[in-house]
């Protein structure tokens, strides 16, 4: 009766413990107060005989007991608990998921099958000839426990074997201590040496006392290195897993990296991640583990259109196959579960987790089956509930970055071809400005000798060598004879371009003195000066200049240019040409000065730059290159000299001059 006792009152234990409900102050109340009422019942079935009043035969049992006054209570209070507790137990299995509501499965079956079997005892007290045969019944509950403490993770048993095992041992060093030191001190010591093994047997328990502890934590290590072996250490796999996931920036290093540590810690078979795709499918990661090519092809495309993926977008949660399995029973919906199983089954996935991001599925994980077989703990599921957010982040950057390269890449190879058509057309353009030049080289070539011819008889027309002009004709051949001197000179302006570009710009010095070329300038534009009104005077120096060292035809045309824009931006008033010694009498300063229009400051550097004119010139004189200074500055520099010009400003006339160094006076 003791043991009937205990049935009911474990049995509540059990169950509020399994539901975690001592921690609440209510369910500690109870218990305690169970332990009360059952220990009175124990306590009064000991010592009176209110429970068993007296013992007699009933069928084939030489006695059996009769209840006593205190029976019915008993009965009732036994009854009590353990439907109480199968009410509490019952409420867990309707509101419990996963593997929990498989342990409680299978504590019911055990109570079930143990009870009823167990009750059948209760026929015989009142008499009614059933003899107790489904006692056999009540061992099913302990394999039934059992099954679910190894199968589901019912209890750790391990630590309870482990600890066992230590104080099992310590227990047996202790005693087999003492016997042995008994039967030592007795062998050598007779009862009146008693006070010899009394000392002996002291210094012998002091040297237990202090070896036990050391004892007790070498066994420890031992039993928890064989018990503790295989345990899972979750830290040490959250933080391995948490540092590929602030690690790895490449998206198939990270997904490969996290699926090899869960793999490998979990020793799972296999795990996967299906990544989800552009175009509407998931992916599954590349893994190493698939060693056949055709297994490895099976598995790695599930389409937006999946009833697993569908279910999964719509639950959000982890999906244990084992699981649905039972959910299947009992859903109206099963058709749907039908087909997710299926899908499942095919992937062999144990255990999935959807990874999301941003409400929506961005990844998931599957994992196979454990390979010892075992089921999936509450602690695998916390884990990834724990770590299914950060993957879905850390892939979401690994993509973005993956983006970045790519686009990295794109943008690499659209530079390359830009630059490639750049180049060519770069090279299309000097090959161009190379035909242009060769054009200005000969056209200007080809207009320049007969050009010469035609003003070779103009000038013996105009100086009277063909007789003398008629009175109309004179004026005529002279605008004539000036236009032809002005297109030379543009043809020449064009040579020397096309000279200087194809850097075929040499000089062919001669020494010359700086007069003559001069003169000959003036006296060429003469005409042109009288026919505005112009006065064009060359003031010679006092002293006379020596040589320079020149290329005439060239350094005759910066005069002519120089005095020719003199005249050309001048309305009224007067063009002077002088020319002295530099004050360190080392180069001959030459101006040209005019009343003209004048020069903007500003402009004023800018104006021996190619095809640059003054601003709005082109109102006042259309004909114009904007080449004559930039010729006129080459040139000067040629020959070792500068050029510039200066001007009070707009309407102060301007002065043009330069410095050409003065070659050493000749002995004479
Ligand atoms: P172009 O005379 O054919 O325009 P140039 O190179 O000879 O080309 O001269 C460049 C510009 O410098 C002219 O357009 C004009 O604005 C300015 N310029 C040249 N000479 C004078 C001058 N004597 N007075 C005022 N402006 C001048």
């Amino acid at each position: 009766m003791v043991g009937a006792a205990g049935a009911p009152l474990f049995y509540f234990t059990l169950v509020i413990h399994f539901l975690k409900l001592t921690q609440k102050r209510f369910y500690k109340w109870q218990k305690f107060f169970a332990y009360g009422v059952f220990s009175i019942f124990t306590l009064l079935n000991i010592t009176t005989q209110w429970l068993v009043k007296s013992v007699e035969p009933r069928l084939t049992f030489p006695f059996w007991p009769i209840g006593g006054r205190i029976f019915y209570p008993f009965l009732l209070a036994f009854f009590g608990y353990v439907i109480y507790a199968s009410i509490l137990l019952g409420k867990e299995y309707k509101r419990a998921s996963g593997i929990k509501k498989i342990q409680t499965k299978y504590i019911f079956l055990g109570i079930v099958l143990a009870f009823f079997g167990g009750a059948t005892n209760y026929f015989l007290w009142f008499n009614i000839p059933i003899p107790p045969v489904l006692n056999i019944l009540v061992t099913g509950y302990p394999f039934a426990i059992g099954y679910a403490i190894i199968r589901y993770r019912l209890m750790d048993i391990r630590v309870v074997i482990s600890r066992s095992f230590l104080y099992f041992i310590l227990v047996a060093f202790v005693t087999g201590s003492f016997v042995f030191t008994g039967f030592v001190s007795s062998q050598f010591f007779d009862k009146r040496t008693g006070i010899y093994s009394i000392l002996i047997n002291a210094i012998f328990s002091l040297v237990i006392v202090l070896v036990l502890p050391l004892l007790h934590r070498s066994i420890s290590e031992v039993t928890n290195r064989i018990f503790f072996k295989k345990e899972v250490n979750y830290q040490q796999l959250l933080r391995d897993l948490t540092q590929v996931i602030n690690v790895e920036i490449s998206l198939e290093k990270l997904v490969n990296s996290f699926c090899e540590i869960v793999r490998e810690k979990l020793k799972l078979k296999k795990a996967t991640i299906f990544l989800a795709t552009k175009d509407q499918h998931f992916l599954s990661s590349i893994d190493n583990n698939d060693k056949l090519e055709s297994q490895r092809k099976e598995y790695r495309r599930i389409t937006n259109q999946n009833p697993l993926i569908k279910y999964l977008s719509r639950e959000k949660e982890m999906v244990i196959t084992e699981e649905l399995e039972r959910k299947m029973l009992d859903t109206k919906d099963e058709q749907e579960l039908q087909r997710v199983y299926q899908q499942l089954s095919d992937l062999k996935a144990a255990l999935t987790v959807p990874i999301i991001t941003h409400h929506k599925i961005t990844a998931i994980l599957i994992l196979w089956k454990k390979l010892s077989g075992e089921a999936f703990s509450q602690r695998d599921i916390d884990l990834f509930q724990v770590l299914s957010p950060q993957i879905g982040s850390a892939i979401e950057k690994a993509k973005l970055y993956q983006e970045l390269q790519e686009f990295n890449k794109r943008l690499k190879k659209e530079v390359e071809r830009a630059t490639l058509k750049l180049n060519e057309a770069n090279k299309y353009l000097q090959e161009l400005d190379k035909a242009k030049s060769e054009f200005m080289s000969i056209a200007s070539h080809q207009l320049r000798t007969p050009l010469t011819g035609i003003m070779g008889y103009l000038s013996m027309l105009v100086e009277g060598d063909f007789g003398k002009l008629e009175k109309k004709q004179g004026p005529v051949i002279h605008q004539v004879f000036e236009a032809a001197q002005r297109l030379i000179r543009l043809v020449n302006i064009f040579l020397n371009i096309s000279r200087i570009e194809n850097n075929r710009f040499t000089l062919n010095l001669e020494s010359k003195p700086i007069e003559s070329l001069i003169n000959d300038a003036v006296f060429q534009l003469k005409i042109p000066a009288n026919n505005k009104g112009l006065k064009l005077e060359y003031v010679r120096p006092k002293q006379h200049l020596q040589q320079v060292q020149v290329d005439t035809d060239k350094m005759k045309d910066v005069f002519l240019n120089l005095i020719d824009n003199a005249i050309k931006y001048t309305a009224k008033g007067s063009i002077v040409i002088t020319t002295e010694f530099t004050s360190d009498k080392k180069g001959i300063h030459v101006k040209i000065q005019d009343t003209g229009i004048g020069i903007d400051k500003e402009e004023a550097k800018k104006l021996f730059q190619k095809f640059v004119r003054g601003d709005g010139i082109a109102r006042i004189q259309p004909d114009g290159s904007g080449l004559g200074l930039f010729i006129a500055k080459k040139i000067v520099e040629a020959h070792g000299g500068k050029i510039w010009v200066e001007s009070e400003g707009l309407g102060m006339g301007s002065t043009f001059q330069f410095i050409l160094p003065a070659t050493k006076r000749r002995k004479e």
